[in-house]
């Protein structure tokens, strides 16, 4: 069960706020996206459609494949983050959006506007980095040992 997963009890009031919250700011990411997505299908489309057939040098022709390339590439980016958030927005019809994948407490609505795929909660972040900083310190420490054999 879901609710399981909340370590502190939710007033169910609140807890309509924030769904209601998160659902606006997925929807909004959404739709930007999905607004961002056509308007590229679009240019690439008809960029395409008015493309020379013949009489085109090779540098054009490789420029324009270069340009499509950026295009598409750009293109698959967005469509990747659209899907990312249609999953996003199913997780949160069933109550598993928002919830921080150490501690499991909600993952506060600031942070989710800012990265709607944050999967941590900002302590639970700050002590993910803190324990890779210190592992690089640790790599950093046990280093020179190797360089002063040499
Ligand atoms: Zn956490």
């Amino acid at each position: 069960m879901a609710q399981a997963l909340r370590q502190t009890p939710v007033d169910p009031r609140r807890a309509d706020e924030r769904y209601e919250e998160l659902k606006r700011i997925l929807e909004a990411r959404r739709d930007v996206l999905a607004h961002e997505v056509n308007g590229r299908l679009r240019v690439v489309r008809a960029e395409h459609e008015a493309r020379p057939h013949g009489g085109a040098d090779f540098g054009e022709i490789a420029d324009t494949d270069m340009r499509d390339d950026i295009e598409f590439a750009l293109l698959e980016m967005k469509a990747e983050t659209l899907n990312k958030v249609h999953e996003a927005l199913v997780r949160l019809e069933h109550g598993r959006y928002g919830y921080c994948h150490e501690c499991g407490d909600e993952i506060a609505e600031a942070r989710l506007r800012a990265l709607p795929f944050a999967v941590r909660c900002t302590p639970c972040e700050a002590m993910r980095e803190r324990d890779f900083l210190r592992a690089q310190a640790e790599a950093r420490r046990v280093a020179p040992l190797f360089d002063a054999r040499g």
